[in-house]
């Protein structure tokens, strides 16, 4: 089992807000776009939108 695994799961997933590349960040998948933090609740990402933590300053 390595990154390669994850990688690929990650390109298969998008934002639900904006359709945007996420990436990884501690136990968060960050969108690349928006810039929303989505949870990983035992090692499942919660794609939903009122789940999402908003960057900071954005309106
Ligand atoms: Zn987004």
């Amino acid at each position: 089992m390595g990154g390669s695994q994850d990688r690929a799961l990650l390109d298969l997933l998008a934002c639900p807000a904006c359709r945007g590349r996420l990436s990884e960040e501690d136990d968060r998948l960050v969108c690349c776009s928006c810039g929303r933090r989505y949870p990983v609740r035992e090692g499942i990402p919660v794609l939903l939108v009122e789940e999402a933590e908003r960057p900071e300053g954005a309106t």
